[in-house]
């Protein structure tokens, strides 16, 4: 078990915390979703209704280590400023002299806003010379960004060299929810996968074969599955090299006792269009059509797995949701899961802004903000920003 803040004293403290600000922003520098900076508000309230002095940080965007002014925290200062209705100071850079006198001068109850970790290629690196400049700020270490805790980089792995660290309380919950499915699920568990990359899935798979009873698998990733059974796919994307990991995984499957669910009909079209003619086609994909959704026989044999299970873990859409026509598996199979009473863990990315844009948040039991992070996680691996906090 790791520690989390409520067992650290945060009063009279410099509390250095990694949150993830990484929010999208339109060509104005308006941030459009301002839901991750929302999320840090509970651990952020904490320290400062506890008399800890805040000092926060995180990256945004990818400037490659360099500094680039349109990947400033700018926009991140002013709407924190907003939520918390008080003057959250940000600094120009985020080591340096006159961060270290800010820091010097601050008061309890008092926020500081470092400018982007990734303006410095140091930060990736995990260089140790960075870490101790950042860790120098504070006397103790909350980790809240999960999204980045799979990457040990010098803002997540590197600052707890140097400082009692702990989780903050949305890393406590990922770390909650993800402990539950992957060590003590309740049966029968279904995971549902979809989207586009097999690769990325395949070790998911792996490794949680010997812990759930469904496997449901949708999205483009289906079809390199359909194939390997010798279904007609057409145009459909697949991934040749991995039709035979995916005759394992049904081997796999059938040893573990896992009932693999593969779609039985689809929505196709012969150009990748929002206005494409389309239509549903059962079994084989004729050729020159390419699969962009379920279709409405696999909803509903899908539908019949979930409503049998105690907990689902989705990641990935079902179809190539972005464009409307081909959203609807993805959409009725999240209306219908936040509808089950059943522990329900959707990952990050993807599947997490489709469910929060049908404003389906609070129905889930937990939503990843991790999509990298969460995938890491149900693959078995240790993340090293969790496994670097202090044990309890
Ligand atoms: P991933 O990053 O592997 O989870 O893939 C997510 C992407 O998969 C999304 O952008 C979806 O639009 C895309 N996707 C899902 N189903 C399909 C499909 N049938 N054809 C093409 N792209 C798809």
């Amino acid at each position: 078990m790791k520690k989390v803040i409520t067992d650290v004293s945060v009063s009279g403290k410099k509390v250095l915390m990694r949150a993830d600000f990484n929010v999208p922003l339109n060509e104005k520098r308006n941030i459009t979703d301002d839901s991750r900076i929302v999320a840090a508000l509970p651990t952020i309230k904490y320290v400062l209704d506890n008399g800890g002095k805040l000092i926060l940080m995180s990256h945004l965007g990818r400037p490659k280590g360099e500094v680039k002014t349109e990947f400033n925290l700018t926009p991140v200062a002013d709407r924190l400023s907003t939520l918390l209705k008080m003057n959250v100071q940000k600094m120009d850079d985020c080591v340096g002299e006159h961060v270290e006198e800010t820091v010097d001068h601050m008061k309890a109850g008092d926020v500081v806003l470092l400018e982007n970790l990734r303006f410095h290629k140091e930060e990736k690196e995990n260089d140790p010379a960075f870490a101790k400049q950042l860790a120098s700020f504070g006397d103790i270490f909350i980790e809240d960004a999960f999204g980045t805790c799979h990457r040990a980089h010098a803002s997540t792995v590197g600052v707890t060299e140097y400082l009692p660290s702990a989780a903050g309380f949305l890393v406590r919950k990922e770390i909650e929810y993800f402990e539950k499915v992957t060590k003590d699920p309740e049966r029968p568990f279904a995971l549902m996968l979809g989207g586009a990359k097999v690769a990325d899935k395949i070790p998911v798979i792996k490794n949680m074969l010997g812990k759930i009873d469904f496997l449901l698998i949708g999205g483009a990733m289906a079809y390199t599955f359909l194939k390997s059974r010798f279904k007609g796919v057409g145009a459909s994307r697949v991934e040749e090299n991995m039709t035979k990991t995916a005759e394992k995984i049904f081997e796999l499957a059938s040893i573990n006792n896992v009932g693999v669910f593969l779609p039985k009909d689809h929505v196709v079209a012969r150009t990748i269009k929002e206005t494409a003619k389309r239509k549903v086609v059962k079994e084989h994909i004729p050729d020159g059509w390419i699969g962009l959704d379920i279709g409405p026989a696999t909803i509903q044999s899908f539908k019949s797995v979930l409503a049998e299970s105690k907990t689902i873990v989705w990641n990935g859409p079902m179809g190539l949701f972005e464009m409307k026509p081909f959203a609807t598996g993805t959409r009725e199979l999240a209306k219908y899961i936040a509808k089950l009473d059943a522990t329900t863990v959707i990952g990050g990315g993807d599947t997490a802004a489709a469910i929060y844009q049908m404003g389906l948040g609070k129905r889930m039991s937990h939503i990843s903000t991790g999509g990298g992070a969460s995938l890491e996680y149900l693959e078995g691996i240790e993340l090293p920003g969790i496994a670097a906090l202090d044990d309890k």
